[in-house]
């Protein structure tokens, strides 16, 4: 195929070539033992009855087929022994095909048709824009190169196709029945501009069953039956000049620009099947919408848990009685005393420190009565707790020391209690011992501690343990650390202490800090578990991607084919259809994302509690699990795809 060609070597040699099919048990030959040489320049009619076997000679030629067993060989390269790229490299570069059914791409207008083997061959967008437009002007199609084939004419379809034949070079232009489906008006202008690229140089082989139409090559070759029954020979005074080479430049950014078109493509097709690409995205988009969700949730339940535990103090440790929760012999166990709460309190580690008891009574003011936990707590008791008053004061050491007889009741207490009156100097019966209501605490949304529903009311412990439940152990002590000092150093120093004061350990010890690592873990677990769920929702959703994609290539194969025969490579072919898979994907995690924002819109409107906490992090690994499904479930459809044989794919039509 260089430019140095020597008359000697024919450009197209065949020796002995068959071409067989299957078929039934046996094959049949399309072609038996052909040999055929064609010269550089020539113009070459092939002509023959249906079923002759002309187009397969011409699949042959043109590398979109294999012979069966001979030899082919181009410019003296065995087309036997080379790839599926290198074939399509010879397709792109050399070859020009043009169709009876002009196999234009529907969705591409009649330039993008035209530009289309130049994508593939890499050269710049700029330069391939230019050559496109002037070869369809040339062909007298300036003002329709923005038509989609729909609104062409077929002669103005068969003119399009040459035109991109010629887009490369188009050195050899094979031309199967090109006027086969045109009337005699546009068929004759399609064999004058056949004729006029001969005349400048193309070499053109053409196919058709008539022969007025094949008059207008200078040599015929008759075949039947797949032998060739006559050649008019090489004409003696053959001398025309081969074009030269276009040598096809790749322009900078030719990836890129492969890319984008494969783009694209992907939107023109996503475009042609709204529906159908809608539907497929919703698995996806389900999917991704509870994956991050779901992270939100746990995260925001995590959040409100951790700022119910701060709330209480995330710094305070409790000591009880026992050996743990549920311990039958706690009860029994008399040895926690208020003591212990003031050793403890004298410790540097140790900011304040509050004994507990609790009893539970009917509350009574007036005619209004309610079942109230009561609690005996130290003076320290607000400030370990972090409990702010609303109303009145706390009481404080010297209430403690007098046993007095007043309480600090909770924001429930007092709405149960005085719905109309000011509580504070109100006197309320706890049980049958009057007290004096001398402060009320700031409402508090916790989970923990004095919750939303019961009502409590905090009395000196002093008061609590001889008055009204009549013993002198404590059920608990709460101790709040100094800022400063470590938790875990802070809960063994109380051990210790207690130990030694006690003499043995009948007592254990719960911080806050285990509590919250706990309720971490277990919303860790709780997140994890829900969100493989739905991550079990993306796989399927993968498949119905990958399920519809395959679809696609089937449906898609004729298009493949013309692809192929224009030179797209494999990898051309398979960028594409991933390209799709991956859009479709990153289409529907973006729509699942934006549904799950949605979602948490809407939730916080009905929930004051705690919001959806999304991170920007999930979202991105939202994104790149789309990305991920897309190419994992794309890769098969698209594989099967590159693989398809570009006659076998050119002939479904
Ligand atoms: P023409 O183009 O001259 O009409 P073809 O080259 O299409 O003839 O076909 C030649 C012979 O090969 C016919 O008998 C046809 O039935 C057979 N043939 C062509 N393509 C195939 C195929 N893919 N599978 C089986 N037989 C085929
Ligand atoms: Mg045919």
């Amino acid at each position: 195929m260089a430019g140095s060609h020597e008359s000697a070597t024919p450009l197209l040699s065949l020796r002995g070539v068959w071409r067989e099919y299957p078929a039934g048990d046996g094959t049949i030959a399309a072609l038996r033992e052909l040999d055929l040489d064609i010269a550089a320049g020539e113009m070459v009619a092939i002509v023959g009855q249906s079923g002759s076997g002309k187009s397969t000679l011409m699949n042959v030629l043109g590398c979109l087929d294999q012979p069966t067993r001979g030899r082919y060989t181009i410019a003296g390269r065995e087309v036997a022994s080379l790839a599926p790229d290198e074939l399509a490299a010879l397709r792109r570069e050399h070859f020009g095909f043009v169709f009876q059914r002009y196999h234009l791409l529907s969705d591409l207008t009649a330039q993008g048709n035209v530009e289309m083997p130049a994508v593939y061959a890499g050269s710049a967008r700029a330069e391939r824009q230019e050559r496109a437009r002037t070869l369809l002007q040339r062909l007298g199609m300036a003002d329709r190169l923005g038509h989609v084939p729909g609104k062409l004419s077929g002669g103005q379809q068969q003119r399009v196709s040459i035109a991109r034949a010629l887009m490369n070079g188009g050195e050899v232009i094979l031309a199967d029945e090109p006027t086969g489906a045109l009337d005699s008006a546009s068929g004759a202008e399609v064999m004058r501009i056949l004729a006029e690229l001969h005349a400048q140089g193309h070499t053109v082989i053409l196919v058709t069953h008539d022969m007025g139409v094949a008059r207008h090559a200078r040599r015929i070759v008759e075949i039947k039956d797949g032998v060739i029954v006559a050649d008019s020979g090489r004409p003696a005074e053959h001398a025309a000049p081969t074009v030269p080479r276009t040598e096809v430049q790749r322009g900078r950014g030719a990836w890129l620009d492969g890319l984008r078109e494969a783009l694209h493509m992907a939107l023109l097709a996503m475009n042609a099947h709204r529906l159908r690409t809608l539907l497929t995205m919703l698995g996806i988009i389900i999917g991704i919408a509870s994956v991050v969700s779901v992270v939100a949730l746990g995260e925001g339940s995590r959040r409100k848990v951790l700022a119910d535990i701060s709330s209480i103090g995330t710094n305070t440790v409790e000591v009880f009685s026992g050996q743990g929760f549920g311990d039958p012999r706690s009860a029994r166990i008399q040895t926690l005393r208020p003591a212990d709460a003031d050793a403890l309190a004298e410790q540097g580690f140790v900011d304040s420190v509050t004994p507990n008891v609790q009893t539970s009574l009917t509350a009574r003011f007036g005619n209004v009565d309610a079942s109230a936990s009561v609690s005996g707590v130290g003076d320290q008791y607000f400030r370990v707790k972090g409990l702010k008053l609303a109303d009145g004061t706390a009481f404080g050491a010297d209430a403690i020391e007098r046993y007095a007889q007043v309480a600090v009741i909770d924001d429930n207490t007092r709405q149960k209690l005085f719905p109309t009156t000011e509580p504070v100097g109100q006197v309320i019966f706890l049980g049958s011992m009057p007290v004096t209501v001398i402060g009320v605490t700031a409402k508090k949304d916790s989970a923990f501690g004095p919750n939303s529903e019961s009502l409590n009311v905090f009395v000196p412990y002093t008061t609590a343990m001889r008055r009204l439940i009549g013993q002198g152990y404590l059920r608990s002590i709460t101790v709040r650390v100094a800022d400063h000092a470590p938790m875990a150093a802070a809960a063994q120093g109380i051990g210790q202490l207690l130990e030694q004061r006690h003499g043995r350990v009948d007592f254990y010890v719960l911080n806050t800090d285990s509590i919250r690592q706990t309720i971490e873990s277990t919303t860790r677990t709780l997140t994890l578990l829900i969100a493989s769920i739905a991550v079990i929702s993306l796989v399927v959703g993968g498949i119905g991607v990958m399920n519809i994609m395959l679809v696609s290539v089937t449906e898609r194969t004729a298009e493949i084919g013309v692809r192929m025969a224009v030179g797209a490579r494999r990898r051309d072919i398979q960028q594409q259809f991933l390209i799709e898979a991956v859009l479709v994907c990153l289409l529907g995690g973006a729509l699942g994302i934006a549904s799950a924002l949605a979602f948490g819109a809407v939730f916080s409107r009905f929930s004051q509690d705690f919001s959806l906490a999304f991170s920007p992090l999930a979202m991105l690994a939202a994104f790149g699990c789309a990305t991920l499904i897309g190419v994992v479930f794309g890769w098969l459809p698209a594989r099967n795809a590159s693989r398809l044989d570009p006659v076998e794919a050119l002939a479904r039509d």
